[in-house]
C-alpha cells in the first residue's frame, strides 16, 4: 500500500517548466503485481523548447515501453526503457535543428510489493526519508561529483562551484547511455521515498526531512515546491513523495461468525434436550 503525491512548479526566475512528472499506472485499477508502480521524474536541458520536449519524451516514453514490454524482471525493463526513450531523443534532437542539443535526467522508482528499485541517469535524485534520517540514494552524474568522488574537490567547493549543474551523462544526447540501475531493495512501512529535481537543492536536507515526516505527502509537496521559491526559485522545481504504508492484512472471515455458530449450536443442545425430555415425559 502507498500513498503518494507529486507537486512541479516552474520557479521565479525560468520561463517555463522544462521538469516532467508522471505516476503510472495512473490509476490504481491498472496496477499488475508484475510491473508494480512507475514514479519518474525528469529535468530537460537545452535551448528555447528542448529541455521541455526532452523531458516530457522521457517520462512518456519510459512509462509507455516499461508497461509495454513483458519482461517481469525489472531492472531489465526498465533499462530497456530508459535506452528506447535515449534512442527517441537523441533521434528528435538530431533530426530537428530547434531541437538541437536538447537532452534530459531521468529517475525512475518502481515499487513491486515490498521492494523498490531505482533507474537513474543525471542529477534529478532519489532520497530515502526516515525518522533517523535522510539518505540519498542516487549519486549526480554531474562534472563536479565526479570530482568529489575522485577526491579531487571537497564536497563543499562542489556546492559554490560555478559548473555544478553540468551534467557528465544526460538522455538523448549522445546515441548510448549508461545508466544507474539500483536494487531490488527493501521497502518497510513507514519509510518514504522523495525523488526531485535540482530546484530543490537549495532547500536544507534537515528541513525536508521535517515537511516529508510531518505532512500528508501532497501537502509535503507543495510545502517543498514553497520552500524551494522562498529559496530564490532559480530553477524549475518538482518534488514527488512516496509513502510505503503497512500492508493490508490478508482478508479473514468476520468475526461475527464463530459467534453465530456457537449460538446455534447452544440452540441445537436446548432443543434436543427438549426433545429429550418431551420424548421421555
Ligand atoms: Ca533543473
Amino acid at each position: 500500500m502507498l500513498t503518494y503525491a507529486h507537486a512541479t512548479h516552474r520557479g521565479l526566475k525560468r520561463l517555463e517548466n522544462q521538469d516532467a512528472v508522471g505516476t503510472f499506472p495512473r490509476e490504481p485499477e491498472g496496477i499488475t503485481p508484475q510491473k508494480g508502480q512507475l514514479f519518474i521524474v525528469a529535468d530537460g536541458m537545452g535551448g528555447h523548447q528542448g529541455g521541455r520536449e526532452a523531458s516530457q519524451m522521457a517520462v512518456h516514453l519510459i512509462e509507455e515501453e516499461y508497461f509495454k514490454n513483458h519482461v517481469d524482471d525489472i531492472p531489465r525493463s526498465l533499462k530497456t526503457s530508459f535506452d528506447l526513450a535515449n534512442d527517441a531523443i537523441y533521434e528528435r534532437a538530431s533530426s530537428d535543428p530547434a531541437l538541437h542539443g536538447m537532452g534530459t535526467t531521468s529517475t525512475a522508482l518502481v515499487v513491486r510489493g515490498d521492494h523498490a528499485y531505482i533507474a537513474h541517469i543525471g542529477d534529478s535524485r532519489a532520497y530515502r526519508i526516515t525518522e533517523a534520517g535522510v539518505e540519498q540514494i542516487t549519486q549526480d552524474h554531474s562534472q563536479v561529483e565526479e570530482l568529489v568522488r575522485r577526491n579531487i574537490l571537497t564536497r563543499e567547493q562542489a556546492e559554490r562551484h560555478p559548473q555544478r549543474n553540468v551534467l557528465s551523462r544526460a538522455m538523448g544526447v549522445q546515441p548510448e547511455i549508461e545508466i544507474d540501475l539500483i536494487g531490488p531493495f527493501p521497502v518497510r512501512p513507514g519509510e518514504y521515498y522523495l525523488l526531485c529535481s535540482d530546484g530543490l537543492a537549495r532547500v536544507p536536507l534537515h528541513s525536508v526531512q521535517q515537511t516529508v515526516l510531518s505532512h500528508h505527502p501532497q501537502e509535503a509537496c507543495d510545502l517543498l515546491v514553497q520552500a524551494a521559491n522562498a529559496e530564490g526559485g532559480h530553477d524549475n522545481v518538482t518534488v514527488q513523495i512516496v509513502r510505503i504504508d503497512a500492508a493490508v492484512p490478508p482478508p479473514s472471515s468476520p468475526s461475527w461468525i464463530p459467534v453465530a455458530i456457537g449460538l446455534l449450536l447452544t440452540l441445537v443442545v436446548i432443543l434436543a434436550v427438549l426433545l429429550y425430555t418431551g420424548v421421555l415425559n
